[in-house]
């Protein structure tokens, strides 16, 4: 195998706690009963409560899914309040039983998925906005919120979030920060973990006495995108921006060449984009796209949420380079599925509901992207299609793509992943279940020692933090 090869998981780490026995359960479920009579908690009576609070979106990939198989909490608690997780990880850590954090259940790579058994954690209750600096902009909410209703609740303030996956509607923010990575303003804000996207956060530790932890924004990096695994997160502080109307604009290219130069050049231009998304003709056709917006009859299409001031260049810009303007609308006015639900991993989602059978990769493309994607293209063929987003990354603007695949067998995804590698694309692999093995590919010594800080006993979303497995 070359050294730019990658074996996908075929089962799970070794050295997995055994899950707790039924005793141990019902000693934890009786001490929880005691002390925190208001809390919720679903235990073997409520099994298909159990196996539905124990999943999230793994069925995109084919590789994870059947690891997952029989992997499901033994007890969901359900706190509304601090205090109540504070309970919550104090029982977890005296009777060591593993504790794995939910949010909304959105993630792609069974992060919420408990290995061993134990508690989930559902922050779901924890939603409360508790803080708008409306001077600085910056805000202090719980980790359950939904990002939709904090959207909601922001703009009348005239404050928006600046990064939101496209899950915003289902998926909280204590979630997106412990398991997204980008998403809509990307084009603008860059990544989660680029410095001054987290302010702070509150932290549980599970420990017998848990702490309750106030982290600066150089305290908490280790436990943004750590999948929960080294703290419990109850809320946290980030900066909004303002909230702008972004105009949705559809714009249609017979050739792949002049959409891709297209996505290139408008990064490029002095005008304000929230987002950049270009989708090849056979996946513009799959799309349900916003009520008034003409279907795809084979076309590319590039879509835009632009600033309202770019209007007045965009068009005449867009048809310079081959573009036809197919459809613009603000969102506030939209009807339907907004434009900014067919980006991301949205394109997988609507793609996937007709073709079941395709799963997808999470590239980086190199810088001269043209080349690389003419490579793939000419060894691939038709057989994959092309979903790109554009994003800030170290302050470029760099095309990431999501390619829509067909599963024919892990050897093939192989041989795909090690082309695109060779080409010089950065793999985010959708198909790994670690911290590690789905971001940089190595270690993150700092968050294996917040691990050993507020973790101690190695109770937290076991199996996912490699680092901590091999230390
Ligand atoms: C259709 C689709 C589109 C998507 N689009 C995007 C996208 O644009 N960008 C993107 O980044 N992701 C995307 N995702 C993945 C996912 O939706 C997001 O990352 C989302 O923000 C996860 O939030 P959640 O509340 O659902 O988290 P969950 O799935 O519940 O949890 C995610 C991880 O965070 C941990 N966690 C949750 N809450 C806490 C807490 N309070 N403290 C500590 N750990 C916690 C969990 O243990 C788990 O490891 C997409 C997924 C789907 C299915």
């Amino acid at each position: 195998m070359s050294s730019l090869a990658v074996a996908l998981p075929s089962g799970l780490p070794n050295g997995l706690p055994q899950p707790p026995s039924d005793a141990t359960l019902a000693t934890l479920r009786r001490e929880l009963e005691r002390e925190q009579t208001e809390l919720e908690l679903l235990g073997l009576e409520r099994s298909a409560d159990l196996q539905r609070l124990s999943r999230d979106c793994f069925a995109y990939s084919p590789v994870l899914a059947p690891l997952f198989e029989g992997r499901h909490a033994q007890l969901v608690a359900r706190p509304t309040n601090v205090e109540q997780v504070i309970a919550v990880a104090a029982a977890c850590a005296r009777q060591q039983v593993p504790l794995t954090c939910r949010g909304g259940g959105t993630g792609n790579y069974g992060q919420c998925v408990p290995l061993a058994g134990g508690v989930v954690l559902d922050l779901s209750g924890l939603k409360r906005l508790r803080q708008l600096d409306r001077t600085a902009g910056v805000i202090t909410v719980e980790a359950g919120a939904l990002m939709g209703d904090l959207e909601r609740q922001l703009a009348p303030a005239g404050r928006a979030l600046r990064l939101m996956p496209s899950t915003l509607r289902s998926a909280s923010i204590g979630g997106f920060i412990a398991g997204g990575s980008v998403g809509i303003g990307s084009q603008r804000w860059g990544i989660l973990r680029d410095p001054g996207n987290l302010l702070g956060l509150e932290v549980v530790t599970l420990e017998a006495t848990p702490r309750l932890l106030n982290l600066d924004a150089a305290s908490s990096e280790p436990l943004n995108h750590a999948y929960g695994t080294n703290g419990i997160i109850t809320a946290l502080t980030l900066p909004t921006t303002e909230a702008i109307d972004w105009v949705q604009v559809v714009v249609g290219f017979d050739a792949w060449e002049q959409a891709l130069s297209a996505a290139q050049s408008v990064s490029r231009w002095a005008i304000e984009l929230n987002s950049v998304n270009l989708l090849e003709a056979p996946v513009a056709a799959a799309m349900p796209w916003p009520a008034g917006c003409p279907k795809a009859t084979g076309e590319h299409r590039l879509l835009l949420l632009a600033h309202p001031a770019a209007m007045a260049v965009l068009p005449a810009r867009l048809m310079q380079l081959g573009g036809t303007l197919l459809w613009q609308e603000p969102q506030s006015s939209s009807k339907g599925i907004p434009l900014r639900e067919l980006g991301w991993n949205h394109t997988t989602l609507h793609w996937r509901s007709a073709n079941p059978e395709w799963t997808y990769l999470q590239l980086l493309l190199p810088q001269n992207e043209g080349a690389c994607l003419v490579e793939l293209r000419r060894r691939w063929g038709s057989a994959i299609h092309w979903h790109l987003e554009g994003i800030k990354q170290q302050g470029s603007q760099r095309l990431v793509c999501l390619p829509l695949i067909p599963w024919q067998g892990r050897e093939r995804l192989e041989q795909l992943i090690s082309d695109c590698r060779e080409l010089g694309a950065f793999l985010f692999n959708p198909h790994v279940f670690t911290v590690e093995d789905g971001g940089l590919g190595v270690v993150d010594a700092d968050q294996v020692r917040a691990k050993a800080a507020y973790d101690p006993g190695g109770l937290l979303n076991p199996g996912k933090l490699r680092g901590w497995q091999e230390r």
